[in-house]
């Protein structure tokens, strides 16, 4: 398998999108961090299903402690070779309604989690001059999108910080890429009201929600071989709506 030997932590790897990344990664090869917030016992299942090649880590993303824990955690399994930054939390609200929280927690958790990540993972790939990041953001942040200001600014900002990261650490061996999914069938969009999610399936070429099973192959790819000329780049996966 292609990330046979590697070590991968998924932030967010408990739900959703992140655990769809851990298990697609499980079965490339890679022994995966599943890191989590409170989930404990989703995280622990989704090691379950990897047959034991990983380890559940509780680490809050949003703080530098929690990111140091969970880099020490990576190191102390072998050393992080592969790195999903997919934690997301969404606070939507209009502008004038949103309150200084909406906007910090969605920025420190979306946005900040992914500077600290990736100065924490790539202080340790800088020595051993290789790895690969790939940066969950969202097609929020390439086109914007009505009460999720806070939201479509981190997504964004995720995408010009990983252009900067992959000129930066290009020269280490380093790639680092985004993926940028369209609406995908999680808890996130859950939360969404139904009548909003039936008028947006109809702007979707596809005419459905995607699966997370639809992102992970995608992300499997970007920190594979294959991709080993890739670096910089946003990768849309959003079943044609942008
Ligand atoms: P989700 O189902 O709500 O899962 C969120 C995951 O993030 C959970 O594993 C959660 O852990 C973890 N998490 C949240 N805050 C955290 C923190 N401070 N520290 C550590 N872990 C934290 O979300 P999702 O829909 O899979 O989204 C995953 C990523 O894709 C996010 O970055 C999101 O913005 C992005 N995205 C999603 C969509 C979509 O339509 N769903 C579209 C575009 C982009 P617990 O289980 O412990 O709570």
């Amino acid at each position: 398998m292609e990330l046979d030997g590697k070590i991968a932590v998924v932030t967010g790897g408990s739900r959703g999108i992140g655990r769809a990344i851990s298990l697609e990664l499980g079965r490339a090869g890679a022994y995966v961090l599943v890191n989590y917030l409170k989930n404990a016992d989703a995280a622990q299942q989704v090691v379950a299903e990897l047959g034991g090649r990983g380890l559940a880590v509780q680490a809050d993303v949003s703080t530098q402690a929690g990111v140091d824990a969970l880099i020490a955690a990576g190191e102390a399994a072998g050393g992080i070779e592969l790195l999903v930054n997919n934690a997301g939390i969404t606070r939507d609200g209009l502008l004038l309604r949103m309150t200084d929280e909406d906007w910090t927690s969605v920025i420190d958790t979306n946005l900040g989690s992914v500077f600290r990540c990736c100065r924490g993972a790539a202080q340790h790939m800088l020595s051993r001059r290789r790895g690969a990041i790939v940066n969950i953001t969202s097609i929020s942040g390439i086109q914007g999108n009505p009460g999720q200001s806070n939201y479509s600014a981190a997504k964004a900002g995720i995408i010009a910080f990983s252009r900067s990261m992959a000129k930066e650490l290009g020269r280490r061996n380093i790639r680092v890429n985004c993926v940028a999914p369209g609406f995908i069938d999680t808890d996130m969009t859950h939360a969404l009201p139904s009548e909003l999610v039936d008028g947006v399936k109809q702007m979707i070429p596809l005419r459905r929600l995607g699966k997370p099973e639809e992102i992970a192959p995608i992300v499997r790819f970007l920190l594979g071989p294959g991709a080993s000329y890739v670096t910089g780049q946003t990768f849309v996966v959003d079943g044609g709506i942008s």
